[in-house]
Protein backbone atom coordinates (compact mmCIF):
# COMPACT_ATOMS: atom_id res chain seq x y z
CA UNK A 1 0.00 0.00 0.00
CA UNK A 2 1.22 3.45 -1.14
CA UNK A 3 0.70 6.46 0.37
CA UNK A 4 -0.38 8.00 -3.02
CA UNK A 5 -3.10 5.78 -2.62
CA UNK A 6 -4.48 6.31 0.76
CA UNK A 7 -4.34 9.91 0.01
CA UNK A 8 -6.51 9.77 -3.37
CA UNK A 9 -8.96 7.28 -1.44
CA UNK A 10 -10.62 9.60 0.31
CA UNK A 11 -14.29 11.11 -0.45
CA UNK A 12 -16.84 9.85 2.06
CA UNK A 13 -17.95 7.22 -0.42
CA UNK A 14 -14.96 5.77 -1.54
CA UNK A 15 -13.78 5.65 2.59
CA UNK A 16 -17.28 3.86 3.34
CA UNK A 17 -16.34 1.76 0.46
CA UNK A 18 -12.95 0.38 1.95
CA UNK A 19 -14.38 0.08 5.37
CA UNK A 20 -17.50 -2.22 3.94
CA UNK A 21 -15.02 -4.46 1.57
CA UNK A 22 -12.22 -5.07 4.66
CA UNK A 23 -13.76 -4.29 7.70
CA UNK A 24 -15.81 -6.58 9.98
CA UNK A 25 -19.79 -5.46 9.86
CA UNK A 26 -20.13 -5.50 13.64
CA UNK A 27 -21.41 -1.85 13.82
CA UNK A 28 -24.34 -0.06 11.63
CA UNK A 29 -23.07 3.71 11.71
CA UNK A 30 -24.46 6.23 10.15
CA UNK A 31 -22.56 7.39 7.21
CA UNK A 32 -21.16 10.38 8.16
CA UNK A 33 -17.39 10.17 7.73
CA UNK A 34 -15.68 12.01 10.61
CA UNK A 35 -12.36 14.18 9.50
CA UNK A 36 -12.45 16.83 12.07
CA UNK A 37 -13.95 17.45 15.62
CA UNK A 38 -13.65 20.14 18.11
CA UNK A 39 -15.73 20.80 21.50
CA UNK A 40 -19.19 19.46 20.90
CA UNK A 41 -18.91 19.67 16.95
CA UNK A 42 -17.40 17.64 14.16
CA UNK A 43 -16.57 17.89 10.38
CA UNK A 44 -16.75 15.27 7.59
CA UNK A 45 -14.29 14.97 5.46
CA UNK A 46 -16.27 16.74 2.72
CA UNK A 47 -16.43 20.09 5.75
CA UNK A 48 -19.93 19.19 6.80
CA UNK A 49 -19.96 20.53 10.30
CA UNK A 50 -22.17 18.29 12.68
CA UNK A 51 -23.80 18.88 16.04
CA UNK A 52 -22.24 15.85 18.01
CA UNK A 53 -25.30 14.43 20.20
CA UNK A 54 -23.35 11.37 21.12
CA UNK A 55 -20.10 11.92 22.44
CA UNK A 56 -19.10 8.65 21.60
CA UNK A 57 -21.08 7.50 24.10
CA UNK A 58 -20.21 9.77 26.65
CA UNK A 59 -16.34 9.13 26.04
CA UNK A 60 -15.91 12.84 25.40
CA UNK A 61 -17.50 14.41 27.98
CA UNK A 62 -15.16 17.07 27.92
CA UNK A 63 -15.51 17.75 23.90
CA UNK A 64 -13.49 16.67 21.63
CA UNK A 65 -9.69 17.23 21.00
CA UNK A 66 -9.93 19.26 24.45
CA UNK A 67 -7.17 21.63 24.24
CA UNK A 68 -5.75 20.59 27.92
CA UNK A 69 -5.86 16.91 27.49
CA UNK A 70 -4.51 17.05 24.06
CA UNK A 71 -1.59 19.41 25.61
CA UNK A 72 -1.11 16.84 28.38
CA UNK A 73 -1.19 13.95 25.73
CA UNK A 74 1.37 15.18 23.57
CA UNK A 75 4.14 16.28 26.50
CA UNK A 76 3.68 12.49 27.84
CA UNK A 77 4.24 11.09 24.38
CA UNK A 78 7.04 12.81 23.90
CA UNK A 79 9.05 11.54 27.17
CA UNK A 80 7.88 7.72 27.95
CA UNK A 81 4.45 6.22 26.14
CA UNK A 82 4.84 2.51 28.10
CA UNK A 83 6.67 0.44 30.58
CA UNK A 84 4.39 -1.99 31.59
CA UNK A 85 4.05 -2.68 34.91
CA UNK A 86 7.02 -4.64 35.05
CA UNK A 87 8.74 -1.32 36.25
CA UNK A 88 6.93 1.87 37.60
CA UNK A 89 5.91 5.06 36.58
CA UNK A 90 6.53 8.67 37.59
CA UNK A 91 2.74 9.36 36.25
CA UNK A 92 0.54 6.21 37.77
CA UNK A 93 0.93 6.90 41.09
CA UNK A 94 -0.07 11.03 40.64
CA UNK A 95 -3.29 9.42 38.88
CA UNK A 96 -3.76 6.70 42.34
CA UNK A 97 -3.79 10.15 44.19
CA UNK A 98 -5.89 12.15 41.61
CA UNK A 99 -8.39 9.23 41.68
CA UNK A 100 -8.52 8.68 45.38
CA UNK A 101 -8.97 12.37 46.26
CA UNK A 102 -11.70 13.11 43.80
CA UNK A 103 -13.64 10.12 44.86
CA UNK A 104 -12.62 9.11 48.28
CA UNK A 105 -12.23 5.30 47.40
CA UNK A 106 -9.06 3.69 49.11
CA UNK A 107 -7.34 2.15 45.98
CA UNK A 108 -7.77 2.15 42.15
CA UNK A 109 -6.77 -0.77 40.10
CA UNK A 110 -6.33 0.68 35.32
CA UNK A 111 -7.03 -0.83 32.74
CA UNK A 112 -7.51 0.27 29.48
CA UNK A 113 -11.36 -0.70 28.19
CA UNK A 114 -14.59 -0.42 30.12
CA UNK A 115 -15.47 -4.37 29.31
CA UNK A 116 -11.69 -5.39 30.80
CA UNK A 117 -12.36 -3.27 34.01
CA UNK A 118 -15.69 -4.84 34.31
CA UNK A 119 -13.91 -8.13 34.13
CA UNK A 120 -11.42 -7.10 37.00
CA UNK A 121 -14.26 -5.91 38.81
CA UNK A 122 -15.81 -9.56 39.00
CA UNK A 123 -12.44 -11.48 39.67
CA UNK A 124 -11.96 -9.00 42.72
CA UNK A 125 -15.59 -9.84 43.62
CA UNK A 126 -15.12 -13.64 42.87
CA UNK A 127 -11.83 -13.58 44.91
CA UNK A 128 -13.36 -11.56 47.61
CA UNK A 129 -15.89 -13.80 48.12
CA UNK A 130 -13.80 -16.99 48.45
CA UNK A 131 -11.01 -14.94 50.72
CA UNK A 132 -12.71 -12.67 52.88
CA UNK A 133 -16.33 -13.83 52.59
CA UNK A 134 -15.66 -17.48 52.96
CA UNK A 135 -17.60 -18.95 50.30
CA UNK A 136 -17.02 -22.04 48.95
CA UNK A 137 -13.89 -21.88 46.50
CA UNK A 138 -15.69 -21.75 42.40
CA UNK A 139 -19.46 -21.33 43.98
CA UNK A 140 -19.21 -17.38 44.42
CA UNK A 141 -22.21 -16.04 42.80
CA UNK A 142 -22.48 -12.96 41.29
CA UNK A 143 -26.12 -11.03 40.98
CA UNK A 144 -26.53 -8.63 37.15
CA UNK A 145 -29.32 -6.79 36.26
CA UNK A 146 -32.17 -7.43 33.25
CA UNK A 147 -31.17 -4.84 30.59
CA UNK A 148 -27.93 -4.69 31.77
CA UNK A 149 -24.85 -3.54 29.50
CA UNK A 150 -21.22 -4.07 30.65
CA UNK A 151 -19.23 -4.50 27.87
CA UNK A 152 -18.72 -7.74 25.40
CA UNK A 153 -16.31 -10.25 26.31
CA UNK A 154 -17.44 -14.28 26.67
CA UNK A 155 -18.12 -13.82 30.20
CA UNK A 156 -19.86 -10.14 29.48
CA UNK A 157 -22.54 -11.37 27.40
CA UNK A 158 -22.91 -14.50 29.00
CA UNK A 159 -25.18 -12.41 31.72
CA UNK A 160 -26.64 -10.02 29.09
CA UNK A 161 -30.64 -10.08 28.54
CA UNK A 162 -30.20 -8.75 24.81
CA UNK A 163 -30.49 -12.27 22.58
CA UNK A 164 -28.01 -10.69 20.00
CA UNK A 165 -25.40 -10.07 22.60
CA UNK A 166 -25.19 -13.69 23.07
CA UNK A 167 -26.64 -15.89 19.92
CA UNK A 168 -23.32 -17.74 18.45
CA UNK A 169 -21.03 -17.09 21.56
CA UNK A 170 -21.44 -19.86 23.64
CA UNK A 171 -20.45 -21.67 26.03
CA UNK A 172 -20.87 -19.29 28.84
CA UNK A 173 -18.98 -18.79 32.11
CA UNK A 174 -21.31 -19.89 35.21
CA UNK A 175 -21.69 -18.05 38.26
CA UNK A 176 -23.84 -15.52 37.40
CA UNK A 177 -28.18 -14.77 37.92
CA UNK A 178 -30.07 -11.82 36.56
CA UNK A 179 -32.34 -10.04 38.23
CA UNK A 180 -35.08 -7.48 37.37
CA UNK A 181 -33.58 -4.32 36.94
CA UNK A 182 -35.39 -2.04 39.41
CA UNK A 183 -37.07 -4.89 41.37
CA UNK A 184 -36.04 -4.57 44.93
CA UNK A 185 -37.86 -7.91 45.81
CA UNK A 186 -36.54 -10.10 42.91
CA UNK A 187 -32.69 -8.93 44.47
CA UNK A 188 -33.42 -10.03 48.30
CA UNK A 189 -34.78 -13.23 46.87
CA UNK A 190 -31.84 -13.95 44.71
CA UNK A 191 -29.15 -13.33 47.30
CA UNK A 192 -28.08 -16.44 48.67
CA UNK A 193 -24.89 -17.35 51.17
CA UNK A 194 -22.88 -18.08 48.27
CA UNK A 195 -23.84 -14.51 46.58
CA UNK A 196 -20.46 -12.03 46.01
CA UNK A 197 -21.62 -9.09 44.60
CA UNK A 198 -24.41 -7.47 42.73
CA UNK A 199 -23.24 -5.75 39.99
CA UNK A 200 -25.67 -3.25 38.38
CA UNK A 201 -25.68 0.34 36.23
CA UNK A 202 -26.99 3.00 38.48
CA UNK A 203 -28.79 4.06 35.40
CA UNK A 204 -28.84 1.93 32.38
CA UNK A 205 -27.48 3.60 29.63
CA UNK A 206 -27.63 1.10 26.50
CA UNK A 207 -31.16 -0.29 27.38
CA UNK A 208 -32.30 3.44 26.78
CA UNK A 209 -31.26 5.15 30.23
CA UNK A 210 -33.58 3.61 32.48
CA UNK A 211 -33.60 5.57 35.52
CA UNK A 212 -34.56 3.02 38.35
CA UNK A 213 -37.65 3.60 40.81
CA UNK A 214 -36.90 5.85 43.60
CA UNK A 215 -35.12 4.38 46.36
CA UNK A 216 -34.50 1.01 44.59
CA UNK A 217 -30.41 1.91 44.62
CA UNK A 218 -30.25 2.97 48.56
CA UNK A 219 -32.56 -0.17 49.12
CA UNK A 220 -30.02 -2.37 46.57
CA UNK A 221 -27.16 -1.12 48.87
CA UNK A 222 -29.25 -1.78 52.34
CA UNK A 223 -29.96 -5.27 50.96
CA UNK A 224 -25.84 -5.74 50.10
CA UNK A 225 -24.52 -4.80 53.29
CA UNK A 226 -26.99 -6.22 55.50
CA UNK A 227 -26.07 -9.91 53.49
CA UNK A 228 -22.55 -9.35 52.79
CA UNK A 229 -22.38 -8.60 49.41
CA UNK A 230 -20.56 -6.32 47.28
CA UNK A 231 -22.00 -3.76 45.51
CA UNK A 232 -20.83 -3.12 42.14
CA UNK A 233 -21.91 0.40 40.06
CA UNK A 234 -21.09 0.18 36.68
CA UNK A 235 -20.34 3.85 36.25
CA UNK A 236 -18.45 3.44 32.73
CA UNK A 237 -21.18 5.51 30.91
CA UNK A 238 -23.16 7.37 33.64
CA UNK A 239 -20.01 8.29 35.59
CA UNK A 240 -17.82 11.45 35.49
CA UNK A 241 -20.67 14.19 34.90
CA UNK A 242 -23.16 12.25 32.69
CA UNK A 243 -25.88 12.96 34.68
CA UNK A 244 -25.51 15.82 36.89
CA UNK A 245 -23.63 14.30 39.66
CA UNK A 246 -19.93 12.94 39.61
CA UNK A 247 -21.00 9.79 40.03
CA UNK A 248 -25.03 8.21 39.19
CA UNK A 249 -25.15 6.58 42.44
CA UNK A 250 -24.61 10.33 44.26
CA UNK A 251 -28.51 11.09 43.70
CA UNK A 252 -29.65 8.05 45.65
CA UNK A 253 -26.82 9.15 48.60
CA UNK A 254 -25.54 5.92 48.58
CA UNK A 255 -21.83 4.59 48.46
CA UNK A 256 -20.84 1.31 46.08
CA UNK A 257 -18.28 -1.06 47.42
CA UNK A 258 -16.63 -0.85 43.94
CA UNK A 259 -17.12 1.31 41.01
CA UNK A 260 -16.08 1.01 37.62
CA UNK A 261 -14.69 3.96 35.47
CA UNK A 262 -14.06 4.18 31.75
CA UNK A 263 -14.92 6.21 29.05
CA UNK A 264 -14.84 9.94 30.20
CA UNK A 265 -12.12 9.03 32.20
CA UNK A 266 -9.70 9.81 29.16
CA UNK A 267 -11.75 12.59 27.49
CA UNK A 268 -11.55 9.98 24.30
CA UNK A 269 -8.10 11.05 23.77
CA UNK A 270 -7.26 7.39 24.76
CA UNK A 271 -8.72 3.97 26.07
CA UNK A 272 -7.95 4.27 29.93
CA UNK A 273 -10.65 2.26 32.44
CA UNK A 274 -10.29 1.77 36.06
CA UNK A 275 -11.99 -0.31 39.34
CA UNK A 276 -11.83 2.14 42.41
CA UNK A 277 -12.40 0.01 46.00
CA UNK A 278 -11.48 -0.32 49.29
CA UNK A 279 -8.18 -1.82 50.47
CA UNK A 280 -10.24 -4.89 51.94
CA UNK A 281 -11.76 -5.56 48.22
CA UNK A 282 -8.61 -4.50 45.86
CA UNK A 283 -6.31 -6.26 48.20
CA UNK A 284 -7.32 -9.57 46.88
CA UNK A 285 -5.16 -9.04 44.17
CA UNK A 286 -1.56 -10.15 44.68
CA UNK A 287 1.57 -10.52 42.67
CA UNK A 288 0.56 -12.21 38.82
CA UNK A 289 -3.21 -11.96 39.79
CA UNK A 290 -4.53 -9.75 36.83
CA UNK A 291 -2.76 -7.66 34.95
CA UNK A 292 -2.70 -5.81 31.78
CA UNK A 293 0.30 -5.04 29.02
CA UNK A 294 -1.02 -1.45 29.01
CA UNK A 295 -3.21 -0.87 31.67
CA UNK A 296 -1.57 2.11 34.44
CA UNK A 297 0.83 3.19 31.20
CA UNK A 298 2.34 6.68 31.50
CA UNK A 299 0.62 8.01 28.76
CA UNK A 300 -2.90 7.00 29.67
CA UNK A 301 -2.17 8.16 33.26
CA UNK A 302 -1.22 11.48 31.96
CA UNK A 303 -4.51 11.92 29.67
CA UNK A 304 -6.37 10.44 32.25
CA UNK A 305 -5.42 12.58 35.12
CA UNK A 306 -6.12 15.66 32.65
CA UNK A 307 -9.42 14.43 31.24
CA UNK A 308 -10.18 14.61 35.40
CA UNK A 309 -8.60 18.31 35.81
CA UNK A 310 -11.39 19.53 33.11
CA UNK A 311 -14.37 17.63 34.38
CA UNK A 312 -13.10 19.75 37.63
CA UNK A 313 -11.92 22.90 36.69
CA UNK A 314 -14.44 23.85 34.05
CA UNK A 315 -17.70 22.69 36.27
CA UNK A 316 -18.85 19.98 33.85
CA UNK A 317 -20.86 18.57 36.73
CA UNK A 318 -22.90 21.41 37.26
CA UNK A 319 -23.10 22.23 33.62
CA UNK A 320 -24.63 18.78 32.92
CA UNK A 321 -27.02 19.23 35.94
CA UNK A 322 -27.99 22.76 34.98
CA UNK A 323 -28.45 22.27 30.65
CA UNK A 324 -30.27 18.33 31.38
CA UNK A 325 -32.91 19.94 33.69
CA UNK A 326 -33.68 22.62 30.97
CA UNK A 327 -33.18 20.03 27.99
CA UNK A 328 -35.38 17.86 29.64
CA UNK A 329 -37.71 20.03 30.19
CA UNK A 330 -38.11 21.22 26.84
CA UNK A 331 -38.12 17.52 25.29
CA UNK A 332 -40.94 16.56 27.43
CA UNK A 333 -42.88 18.87 25.32
CA UNK A 334 -42.77 16.68 22.66
CA UNK A 335 -44.35 14.07 24.67
CA UNK A 336 -47.67 12.91 22.66
CA UNK A 337 -48.05 11.43 19.20
CA UNK A 338 -44.96 10.31 18.10
CA UNK A 339 -43.12 10.43 21.24
CA UNK A 340 -43.95 7.43 24.00
CA UNK A 341 -42.14 9.37 26.70
CA UNK A 342 -38.97 11.76 27.36
CA UNK A 343 -36.57 10.41 30.19
CA UNK A 344 -33.27 11.30 31.53
CA UNK A 345 -31.00 12.59 34.31
CA UNK A 346 -28.56 15.64 33.78
CA UNK A 347 -27.43 15.83 29.58
CA UNK A 348 -28.61 12.20 29.34
CA UNK A 349 -32.00 11.83 28.12
CA UNK A 350 -33.85 9.27 25.97
CA UNK A 351 -36.39 10.23 23.57
CA UNK A 352 -38.65 6.88 23.61
CA UNK A 353 -40.72 6.60 20.19
CA UNK A 354 -43.74 4.96 19.03
CA UNK A 355 -41.87 4.01 15.57
CA UNK A 356 -38.50 3.08 14.54
CA UNK A 357 -36.15 5.14 15.37
CA UNK A 358 -33.32 4.68 12.99
CA UNK A 359 -34.77 7.03 10.18
CA UNK A 360 -35.73 9.41 12.68
CA UNK A 361 -31.69 10.03 13.29
CA UNK A 362 -31.49 9.87 10.12
CA UNK A 363 -33.66 12.94 9.26
CA UNK A 364 -32.00 14.45 12.34
CA UNK A 365 -28.46 13.83 10.66
CA UNK A 366 -29.78 15.50 7.86
CA UNK A 367 -30.21 18.68 9.63
CA UNK A 368 -26.93 18.68 11.12
CA UNK A 369 -27.36 16.81 14.28
CA UNK A 370 -25.50 13.25 14.96
CA UNK A 371 -27.77 11.20 17.61
CA UNK A 372 -27.77 7.15 17.35
CA UNK A 373 -30.50 4.94 18.40
CA UNK A 374 -30.25 2.58 21.36
CA UNK A 375 -32.56 -0.78 20.82
CA UNK A 376 -34.91 -0.23 18.01
CA UNK A 377 -37.27 3.05 19.35
CA UNK A 378 -34.96 4.97 21.37
CA UNK A 379 -32.86 8.11 20.60
CA UNK A 380 -30.43 8.90 23.21
CA UNK A 381 -29.56 12.28 23.48
CA UNK A 382 -25.61 12.32 24.99
CA UNK A 383 -23.60 15.59 23.94
CA UNK A 384 -20.11 16.72 25.54
CA UNK A 385 -20.86 18.49 28.56
CA UNK A 386 -18.81 21.44 27.33
CA UNK A 387 -21.66 22.64 24.61
CA UNK A 388 -22.63 25.61 24.46
CA UNK A 389 -26.17 27.24 25.54
CA UNK A 390 -26.86 28.13 22.25
CA UNK A 391 -26.10 25.24 20.43
CA UNK A 392 -27.80 22.97 22.85
CA UNK A 393 -30.84 25.17 21.74
CA UNK A 394 -30.04 24.65 17.92
CA UNK A 395 -29.44 21.05 18.34
CA UNK A 396 -33.15 20.80 20.10
CA UNK A 397 -34.61 22.75 17.80
CA UNK A 398 -33.47 20.10 14.82
CA UNK A 399 -34.74 17.22 16.76
CA UNK A 400 -38.06 19.14 17.61
CA UNK A 401 -38.65 19.84 13.84
CA UNK A 402 -38.54 16.62 12.75
CA UNK A 403 -40.24 14.59 15.41
CA UNK A 404 -43.17 17.45 14.92
CA UNK A 405 -42.82 17.72 11.16
C1 LIG B 1 -19.53 1.31 27.23
C2 LIG B 1 -19.85 0.56 28.46
C3 LIG B 1 -19.09 -0.56 28.85
C4 LIG B 1 -18.00 -1.15 28.00
O1 LIG B 1 -16.96 -0.26 27.74
P1 LIG B 1 -15.96 -0.58 26.53
O2 LIG B 1 -14.89 0.46 26.67
O3 LIG B 1 -16.75 -0.43 25.27
O4 LIG B 1 -15.45 -1.97 26.72
C5 LIG B 1 -19.41 -1.16 30.06
N1 LIG B 1 -20.41 -0.71 30.82
C6 LIG B 1 -21.16 0.36 30.47
C7 LIG B 1 -22.26 0.83 31.38
C8 LIG B 1 -20.93 1.01 29.27
O5 LIG B 1 -21.70 2.03 28.89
Amino acid sequence: MTGTTLAVERTAEQLIALEEQYGAHNYHPLDVVIARAEGAWVEDVEGRRYLDFLAAYSAVNQGHCHPAIRQAMMEQAEKVTLTSRAFRNDQLPLLYRDLHELTGYEMALPMNSGAEAVETALKAARKWGETVKGIAANEAEILVASGNFHGRTIAIVGFSSDPQYRAGFGPFAPGFRSVAFGDIAALEQAITPRTAAFLVEPIQGEAGIIVPPEGYLAKAAALCRKHDVLLIADEIQSGLGRTGRLFAYEHEGIRPDVVILGKALSGGFYPVSAVLASREVLGVFHPGDHGSTFGGNPLACAVARAALRVIEGEGLVRRSADLGAYALERLRRLEGGRVREVRGRGLWIAIELNEPARPVCEAIEERGVLCKETHATVIRIAPPLVIRREDLDWGIEQIEAVLRG
